[in-house]
């Protein structure tokens, strides 16, 4: 190497080092910081942690579930580009590609469309309430997935402090107060079967986590007709990962009841209910390890101990 070629070559290499530290700034945010950013605000409280299904087309929870409010604007966790809006069997959704992951959101009436490229924080569109798996409370469902298999959507969301409604040890949240239901409300139990499962902390049988049992479960064979706690009207006869089929019946002033792992329903959205009326059969669908109901009451959008109420 010539003595003339060194110093043209340490000159070459510190414009290169001048130039890299001169892109760095602006490439930050991109590609260093790996979180996504909340796609809702303030940010909320997360409802539902992800479960990995134990095979790829077992149930599980693809995603996670944060508290919302009906209408609230969904923004994208970063930039990409919109893979999809529309209706997923029937519940309206968007995903955003971002460089071979992708964010999924529902349910979620659109006010952007397929193939739009959005940044980090961009409304994607507003919070519904049909289809959420929070129904009859209002959440919002966040996916997120690389290539193929789904995975926890929690660990990329920024901050340190992981706020969950469950803590992995402790007592359930603390309910609303059982005045917001109509007052001096009772309900009929829902089938003439012992309780094998309370309402309350337990250990889930299929996932082996921690958390609120929020229900009370039912021990009664398949097939056994499954009645209304009370007048009502039915608004939701739905299939979930993990409640199976369930239905869901608002009795007013708050207060909802809904009966999950049916084999099958026998009302339609709509219906209106008298206590007593059969609205379906016991099953072990969705995350069920055998024939039971799981019988929840909701007050104010927030399950409670049904036993407060039988
Ligand atoms: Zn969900
Ligand atoms: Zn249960």
């Amino acid at each position: 190497m010539s003595s003339r070629l060194v110093p043209a070559l340490m000159r070459r290499a510190r414009l290169l080092v001048a130039l890299v530290i001169l892109v760095m700034p602006s490439a930050l945010p991109h590609d260093t910081d790996p979180t996504w950013s909340w796609p809702l605000d303030p940010r909320p409280e997360v409802v539902r942690a992800y479960e990995a299904p134990p095979h790829a087309y077992a149930a599980g929870h693809r995603g996670i579930d944060l508290a919302g409010k009906a209408g609230a604007p969904v923004r994208s966790v970063d930039d990409g580009v919109v893979a999809f809006a529309g209706a997923v069997a029937g519940v309206e959704a968007v995903s955003v590609d971002h460089d071979g992951v992708r964010s999924t959101y529902l349910p979620v009436a659109a006010s952007v469309r397929q193939g739009s490229p959005v940044v980090r924080g961009q409304v994607l569109g507003s919070l519904l309430i049909a289809g959420g798996h929070c129904f009859p409370a209002v959440c919002l469902h966040l996916g997120r997935r690389h290539g193929a298999p789904y995975a926890d959507p929690e660990e990329l969301l920024a901050g340190t402090a992981r706020i969950r409604l469950v803590p992995p040890s402790g007592p359930p949240p603390v309910p609303p107060p059982v005045a917001t239901a109509a007052p001096g409300a009772s309900l009929a139990a829902p089938v003439e079967a012992p309780v094998s499962s309370p309402y309350g902390m337990r250990v889930h049988p299929v996932t082996g986590l921690l958390k609120l049992h929020d229900g009370t479960d039912f021990a009664a064979p398949c097939g056994t007709p499954v009645r209304a706690s009370a007048d009502g009207r039915v608004v939701a006869v739905t299939y979930d990962p993990a409640y199976g089929q369930r239905v869901v019946v608002d009795h007013g002033g708050g207060l909802a009841t809904s009966y999950n792992h049916l084999e099958k329903a026998s009302v339609r959205s709509g219906a209106t209910v008298r206590a007593g009326a059969s609205l379906g059969a016991v099953g072990s669908t969705g995350m069920s390890t055998g024939c039971h109901l799981h019988f929840m009451v909701v007050v104010a959008g927030a399950p409670v101990d049904p036993m407060l109420f039988l």
